[in-house]
C-alpha cells in the first residue's frame, strides 16, 4: 500500500514525499481512512510507530476541505492535547511539515515559554493548536482562548497525561468544546480511569492496535 491508495489530497502527498515517507506505517494504513471517513478512533500505539502522521495527516486534510473564510481570523478547529512540552513541539513541527503546501496553520501552546508570545500567535489565528494541559488551562481561566469551534480533538498519550496528574485538567478542557466533534484517542495502556474517559468521549470508535 502507498499513501496514494489512502485518498490523501495532492498537497499533502507532496509534503509526505518531501519528508521521504515512502509508504504508510501500519497504524497510518488503518487510521487514515477511518479518520477521513469521520469516525472516532481509539488507538493503542507507542511513539515511534508513525502515530503522529496517523492523526495529523487526516486532520489537516479534513480541515483543508472546509477552509476558514478568507479575511476572517482563523478559528481553532482542532485541538491536540499531549502530556509534555517536547512532544507538543515535535507534533507542531510534524504538522508544519505535512501542511506546508496547504493553507492550514498550527501553533503550540506549552509551558516554559512566554505566554505573551503564544497569545500573539493565537491572535494571528491557527486552525490547529497543539497544547499541554497546564498552559491551556491557564489560557482558559483567563478567557483568552475559544474552543467552541473545535471539530477534531486528539488526545495523545492519554495514559501519560493521567500519570502526570493532568486528567482533571483534560476533563475540564473537554467541557469547553462542543459535544459534537470527532475524537481521536491514543493511549499505550488502558487503566480504568482511561477506559472510563474513552466510554464517555468516543462514539462507536474504530479500534487500532499496533
Ligand atoms: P511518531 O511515532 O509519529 O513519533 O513517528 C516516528 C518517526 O517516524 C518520526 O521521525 C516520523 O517522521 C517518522 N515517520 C512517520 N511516518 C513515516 C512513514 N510513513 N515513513 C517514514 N517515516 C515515517
Amino acid at each position: 500500500m502507498t499513501f496514494n491508495d489512502l485518498n490523501i489530497a495532492p498537497a499533502i502527498l507532496k509534503a509526505l514525499a518531501k519528508e521521504n515517507y515512502a509508504k504508510p506505517t501500519p497504524i497510518q494504513e488503518q487510521s487514515i481512512p477511518a479518520v477521513l471517513a469521520g469516525r472516532d478512533l481509539l488507538g493503542c500505539a507507542q511513539t515511534g510507530t508513525g502515530k503522529t502522521a496517523a492523526f495529523a495527516v487526516p486532520t489537516i486534510q479534513l480541515l483543508s476541505e472546509k477552509p476558514n473564510k478568507p479575511g476572517t481570523v482563523r478559528r481553532i478547529r482542532s485541538l491536540i492535547l499531549t502530556p509534555t512540552r517536547e512532544l507538543a513541539l515535535q507534533i507542531a513541527d510534524n504538522i508544519k511539515a505535512y501542511s506546508q503546501f496547504t493553507e492550514i496553520r498550527c501553533s503550540a501552546i506549552v509551558g516554559g515559554v512566554s505566554q505573551k508570545v503564544q497569545e500573539r500567535a493565537l491572535q494571528q489565528g491557527a486552525d490547529i493548536i497543539i497544547a499541554t494541559p497546564g498552559r491551556l488551562i491557564d489560557l482558559i481561566n483567563q478567557k483568552r482562548i475559544d474552543l467552541q469551534h473545535v471539530e477534531i480533538l486528539v488526545l495523545d498519550e492519554a495514559d501519560r497525561m493521567l500519570d502526570m496528574g493532568f486528567i482533571h485538567d483534560v476533563k475540564r478542557i473537554i467541557t469547553k468544546m462542543p459535544t459534537k466533534k470527532q475524537t481521536l484517542f491514543f493511549s499505550a495502556t488502558m487503566p480504568p480511569e482511561i477506559s472510563k474517559l474513552v466510554k464517555t468521549l468516543l462514539v462507536d470508535p474504530v479500534k487500532v492496535e499496533i
